[in-house]
């Protein structure tokens, strides 16, 4: 980097700053209601961004109870109150439910208490009850502020000083029950815990032959109960907005019944909290096993997992979407304007979106609303497209229709694995395999790779040969890195002799989220860690931000002796605070020259004295283990959704002879921003880098300013794309939800 670079990369920051400065201003950040694992993230992405732009920043400790008693419950924070506390779950300023808000003058005193500490920007972070609360306070807002001028407790100055409150909502609960954001913080973290009991319930009860009625949380919302059916292939699913119809009990003893026939040694059932029946009765779970144990006579047990759920340490994907909000709120706090209606930062897709408060509480509340009155159509819909498309996708692959009302399509489809394999491979087989056979397609599976296919290892694949896939890690069917390009006169011949129609290639899925590495209890010491990737820098990236590391190299920002420099100064600066701890990340091909071993030997010659360093290559792990609960449903879902388009372009060619190649015949499905999209292989080629095998434009890069900043680095950060409020109602049904 020459110095030209070096002032412009100052000016950008200069620039970034003049635009956002939260010098003499003032953010309280709390935490209300349920806690939820991310809440922590959230709070530290605040209070380092806020201390980042020159604000000052507090902690109201206890919820709203400690913004009306006020005293030591409001305390100025620092960079180091927040150290540490990323991976903890729950929430480190306390939550509590208060009665004393929802009275006007219990928010007489909390304002009171905001105004003596100059306190005019807030950032809440809870469900529903609290934004709603956070809204009302800040509408009362001026009105409070006169009375207590009036009552002598503040002058006409500090009035007019504080006109103004600014309210910003991040939406920190397990359930995922509010409208306007794809995944509420917390909400992956309660599913992990959830998988980790079923997969170990799944165990047990294969040996026994047993059912199993598991109970999530979930008053109002079935998100956690459908998803995580989605995710371990449960038998039936009982879920508040969408209740079973009519003789229900029947109908899913007869499945049961079907299923166990299919030599399937167990059954599971995931019953939501407030799961009821069309009339708005509740279905509990003592009264399933009950009609298992009488109708069929299985051996069958409850387990209510109750506030596991809540517990155990936030997984990556909530650490990164708590951090990745919590900026996101400080930047909205500060541009906001007396205009401005309050807002909460949310994610659509991958991208990070502020809908307007009081619509998002409008629109989650008439969920309710249309439960109450029966309209179940409705309260599907107002939960959002993801949330409709999971169910759908869910009630496609778990209930298999008599092959006698399939109509036949007389196409064959092959499902292939390539590449290095992948947590979530499985699922998204699976799902292939039985939407393609509800589509009316006979299903081939290839093993081992395009080297098995040349050499005839292609077997008819059934509904029930894919029974328990979705969680077991690794290929099942086999994979080879091999390429295609050597033996395509012999994979032509087998397409031949199969007459395959169509191929699903599932693979190059690099990324999953096994990063996870505590260097908490340590003294002095940095760790130097190497991620896989190949040329694709995501695992270091997304890493670093999920465990707050102080650099991630990658091979898509190259980095000199001069960045290394700076970082060796950094973490020998952070040595004399009191976080005495470094984590640094290198992806595998960052540099063909600063290696691993470079690195490690720079940082402990630099660091003599003042630290010693650790370092670990994660080496295969990365790709083992049992899949995520997000890896397992993004692959049941886009493997769902390419089959569907295969059954349409199938369709459209039908009659028209057997050469059909298009531009589009020949697509990738991924999530682009907000959608899942198909992108046919000919654009991509314009946008891939084939020496590297990564795509020329990468969405992530976007957040590694992020990473800096809440590091202590000066970087400057790209605010939401449009930066601007958006409407929850205007943000497309039709199209499909990207997660
Ligand atoms: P959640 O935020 O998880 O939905 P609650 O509904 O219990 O949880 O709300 C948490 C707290 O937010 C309440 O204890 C109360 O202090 C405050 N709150 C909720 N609703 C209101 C309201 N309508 N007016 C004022 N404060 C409210």
């Amino acid at each position: 980097m020459d110095d030209d670079d070096v002032s412009a990369r100052k000016g950008s920051f200069r620039k970034f700053l003049e635009h956002l400065s939260g010098a003499g201003k003032a953010i309280g950040v709390l935490t209300s209601g349920g806690d939820a694992q991310g809440m922590n993230a959230a709070v530290r992405a605040v209070v380092r961004m806020g201390i980042y732009v020159g604000a000052k920043v507090y902690f109201i400790y206890e919820g709203y109870q400690g913004m009306v008693d006020g005293g030591s419950n409001i305390v100025e924070a620092n960079w180091e109150s927040v150290s540490s506390i990323l991976q903890v779950g729950g929430t480190i300023i306390g939550s509590a439910r208060c009665k004393a808000f929802r009275t006007r003058e219990g928010r007489l005193k909390a304002a009171g208490n905001l105004v003596q500490r100059g306190i005019t920007n807030l950032c809440v972070i809870g469900g529903d009850g609290s934004l709603t609360g956070a809204n009302i306070f800040r509408k009362e807002w001026s009105g409070l502020l006169k009375e207590l001028a009036e009552n002598g407790d503040i002058d006409r100055e500090e009035v007019q000083k504080h006109a103004y409150l600014n309210v910003v909502g991040m939406v920190g609960s397990i359930d995922n029950d509010f409208c306007g954001t794809d995944m509420t913080i917390g909400t992956d973290s309660a599913l992990h815990r959830i998988i980790e009991v079923v997969d170990a319930i799944m165990t047990t009860a294969q040996s026994h032959q047993r059912t199993f009625v598991l109970e999530v949380m979930g008053r109002h919302c079935g998100y956690l109960a459908l998803v995580s059916a989605l995710a371990c292939g449960a038998d039936w699913v009982f879920l508040p907005e969408s209740p079973p119809e009519e003789g229900w009990q029947e109908n899913m003893c007869i499945k049961l019944s079907e299923n166990r026939a299919r030599k399937k040694r167990l059954n599971i059932i995931i019953v939501a909290e407030g799961a009821i029946d069309t009339q708005n009765k509740p279905i509990t779970s003592e009264q399933i096993k009950e009609l298992v144990v009488t109708q069929l006579g299985y051996d069958t047990r409850v387990t209510i997992l109750g506030h596991v759920q809540r517990g155990g340490t936030p997984s990556a994907f909530d650490r990164i979407l708590a951090s990745r909000m919590g900026v996101e709120a400080v930047v909205a706090l500060l541009q906001a304007t007396p205009e401005t209606p309050a807002c909460v930062v949310s994610l659509s897709g991958n991208q990070a979106v502020r809908l307007p408060l009081v619509e998002c509480v409008h629109m989650t509340q008439d969920v309710q609303k249309a439960m109450d009155e029966r309209r179940f159509k409705d309260a599907v819909r107002l939960r959002g497209r993801s949330f409709e498309s999971n169910l759908n996708t869910y009630k496609r692959l778990a209930i298999k229709m008599p092959d006698d009302q399939i109509p036949k399509s007389n196409c064959n489809v092959a499902v292939i694995n390539v590449g290095a394999p992948a947590a979530g491979m499985n699922a998204a087989v699976r799902s292939a395999v039985r939407v393609g056979i509800s589509e009316g397609h006979k299903m081939f599976a290839i093993y081992d790779g395009f080297e098995g296919f040349a050499k005839g290892q292609i077997k008819e694949i059934g509904w029930a040969d894919v029974g328990g896939w979705t969680g077991q890690g690794g290929s099942i069917l086999g994979t080879k890195r091999t390429l295609p390009g050597k033996s395509l006169e012999a994979i032509a011949e087998q397409m031949r002799t199969h007459s395959i129609n169509a191929l699903l290639i599932i693979g190059g899925f690099e990324t999953c989220d096994r990063i996870k590495q505590s260097a908490s209890g340590t003294k002095r010491r940095v760790f130097i860690i190497e991620t896989m990737g190949g040329y694709c820098g995501y695992l270091a990236n997304m890493g670093a931000l999920a465990a707050g590391a102080d650099a991630a190299y990658i091979f898509e920002e190259p980095f000199d002796i001069r960045d290394l420099q700076a970082n060796v100064e950094h973490l020998t600066e952070k040595m004399k605070t009191t976080i005495q701890r470094g984590l640094v990340l290198r992806n595998e091909s960052c540099s063909e020259h600063y290696t691993t071993d470079f690195i490690y030997h720079l940082y402990s010659e630099e660091g003599k004295g003042v630290f010693d360093c650790r370092k670990n290559v994660l080496g295969h792990m990365q790709q083992g283990g049992a899949p995520s609960p997000f890896d397992r449903n993004f692959g049941t879902k886009i493997s769902a959704r390419a089959m569907q388009w295969l059954s349409t372009k199938l369709k459209e060619a039908q009659g028209k002879g057997r050469r059909f190649v298009t531009d589009d015949s020949i697509c990738v499905l991924g999530i682009s921003k907000r959608n899942l999209l198909f992108q046919p292989v000919a654009q991509l080629k314009k946008e891939t880098d084939f020496e590297h095998r990564i795509p020329k434009e990468q969405w992530w890069l976007k957040l590694r300013p992020l990473m800096k900043i809440l590091a202590k680095y000066k970087a400057s950060y790209e605010v939401s794309d449009p930066g601007q409020l958006e409407h929850v109602h205007h943000r497309g049904h039709e199209e499909p939800a990207a997660i």
